[in-house]
């Protein structure tokens, strides 16, 4: 055996061994006495020192507080500058902004993400602050959802880098199993939009599973009413795309082979059967409602005579029946004015001659009119609401008796709901489309109706007033209201409602002295109010939006 052969001189070379750190180190003794070497003089700058903050601080405020919902005009800034201006100039026309510009009501993509979550075979993914994804599966499952809300999660990071995109992308993936889903709805909420998110690029199918991605920005959508138009509308268009590229399923359960009108509305289950005994001595059947509950029903609601827009907000779907060359008939079968003229309008959408429609005609209204009759209202009312539909309400309630002074409504005017304005406004109504809370709280104080029909907070204000009030959503649209059905089902509601007086009068007297909005509850001492603080902000406010205005301008 071989002696070890040293290749280079590595081996006598002493192993380093360490010593203790001294304390603290002292300078080099080659330093020692010299001058500390400088390259610049930020040295010499003095240190700012901090005085203590005044008592009363100055509130701050730049531009509006906080970034969400109340933001809607920095988001909308930023969505533009993300490249999504052709798809929020659309919204606008679609659904034109009112006198706020911001949600008044709850999340509008609560709307789109109902829609979704109420469909067979489909899932719903957000993507979205945490924050409103939370609030929105919340509501979802308040409102009795079965099926979980799908999320992908961001960060700064994920959001600007591109990667959130990546991400759903591969959620989508992951979900996409043919087996479960005949479609997925991606749902962009506001700071993805704003952000950019580029939902469009998403494949239109992955294993046969339809991928159906949507921006629902409470900046460019007020109302949740109008979100569900969103989904509804991209769901047709994908729908319409399908039949022009070939041979479709037909829907499961077709009922008859008879012409039909599709439903535009969601309404309560009982109406569309009393549309369709209304359609069937014109030959005619109620095809599906839209928003639909299974993909294949899409198919079905475009292959109709005829439209009947009976809430008047879905323009986007209205878009899509238009493509596919189908009329589209406004207003609804309510109260005896309200179905002959609609039954009329069915019959020339159809050209079908005009003594069948007066059959028609002749079957139902004389029964609308015994109904309204043996169940008269009596009482002022003001009504209000976002679900579209009041005005349709408020047309039954006069033709009850009522005396209506005031109808708003959060959605926009349509020609979908002209007729039913006119009519209002033929009977002495003032009719508000896009009305804000203000407007409704204000013509309610102005009215003192003998009842407040309205959304939550008209309806808290109302009580406060010891006005009777009812919660619009809850408590009227879940009642029939077309056709015979219709005809009177209100009066029990409302009359109960309007004989509370009373009881809403001696509800105030026992809360009197508790304080309102500020003050509101026992306080020990005396309320601690600040009325400058809000002051103040309101006008660092009003400035910011005049700073952004004279930035426009340039
Ligand atoms: S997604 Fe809805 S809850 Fe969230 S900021 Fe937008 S409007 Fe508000």
């Amino acid at each position: 055996m071989k002696d070890d052969l040293p290749y280079d001189d590595t081996s006598p070379v002493p192993v380093l061994k360490g010593k203790p750190r001294p304390e603290a180190l002292a300078p080099a003794p080659q330093l020692r006495g010299q001058e500390e070497v400088t390259y610049d003089d930020t040295a010499e700058v003095p240190v700012l020192k901090g005085k203590p903050r005044p008592e009363e601080a100055e509130i701050v405020t730049e531009g509006e507080p906080g970034l969400g919902c109340h933001s809607g005009s920095e988001m909308e800034l930023a969505a533009r500058m993300a490249g999504q201006s052709e798809m929020l100039d659309q919204y606008a026309r679609d659904y034109p902004q009112g006198p706020h510009d911001k949600p008044q009501s709850m999340c509008p993509a609560f709307g789109s993400l109902r829609v979704g979550l109420r469909m067979k075979r489909v899932a719903t993914v957000l993507s979205g602050s945490a924050c409103c994804v939370y609030g929105l599966t919340f509501v979802s499952h308040f409102y009795g959802a079965r099926r979980s809300v799908g999320y992908v999660p961001f960060s700064s990071e994920t959001l600007v880098t591109g990667k959130l995109f990546e991400d759903i992308r591969e959620s989508v993936h992951d979900l996409a199993d043919p087996d479960k889903y005949d479609a997925i709805v991606v749902t962009n909420l506001c700071v993805p939009t704003a952000s950019g998110v580029p939902l469009r690029l998403l494949p239109d199918e992955i294993n046969g599973v339809r991928i159906v991605g949507i921006d629902v920005p409470g900046f460019g959508i007020p109302t949740h009413a109008e979100a569900k138009d969103v989904l509804a509308g991209a769901m047709l268009k994908y729908a319409r795309e399908e039949i022009k590229a070939g041979p479709v399923a037909a829907p499961l359960g077709l009922a008859s082979d008879l012409p039909t009108v599709s439903i535009l509305g969601e309404m309560f289950p009982a109406d569309p059967m009393m549309i369709g005994q209304m359609l069937a001595p014109l030959d005619l059947a109620p095809g599906p409602v839209v928003p639909c509950r299974e993909w294949r029903e899409l198919y079905a609601a475009l292959d109709c005579g005829a439209v009947a827009a009976i809430h008047p907000f879905y323009t986007a779907a209205v878009r899509e029946f238009e493509a596919a060359g189908k009329p589209i008939v406004g207003s609804a079968p309510v109260g005896y004015d309200g179905t002959a003229a609609w039954l009329k309008n069915i019959g020339d959408a159809f050209g079908i001659a005009s003594d069948k429609v007066a059959v028609a005609q002749n079957t139902f209204l004389p029964g609308i009119k015994g109904a309204l009759s043996a169940k008269p209202i009596k009482g002022t009312v003001t009504l209000s609401g976002y679900e579209g539909s009041e005005l349709i309400v408020a047309r039954l309630l006069i033709e009850s008796g009522a005396d209506v002074k005031y109808v708003g409504s959060a959605c926009a005017k349509s020609d979908w709901s002209a007729d039913d304005a006119e009519w209002l406004k033929s009977k002495g109504v003032e009719v508000n489309f896009r009305a804000s809370l203000e407007d409704d709280c204000n013509a309610m104080r102005d009215v003192k109706p003998d009842l407040a029909i309205g959304t939550t907070p008209v309806v808290q204000e109302a009580k406060q007033l010891a006005i009777p009030g009812l919660y619009f959503t809850n408590l009227i649209s879940a009642r029939p209201l077309m056709g015979p059905a219709g005809a009177g089902s209100l009066a029990e509601v409302i009359n109960a409602a309007i004989a509370g007086k009373e009881r809403m009068d001696h509800m105030r007297e026992f809360f009197e002295g508790v304080g309102s909005h500020d003050t509101a509850g026992v306080w020990e001492g005396d309320p601690n109010l600040r009325p400058e603080f809000r002051e103040m902000n309101v006008r660092k406010m009003e400035k910011a939006k005049k700073a952004e205005k004279a930035q426009e301008m340039i």
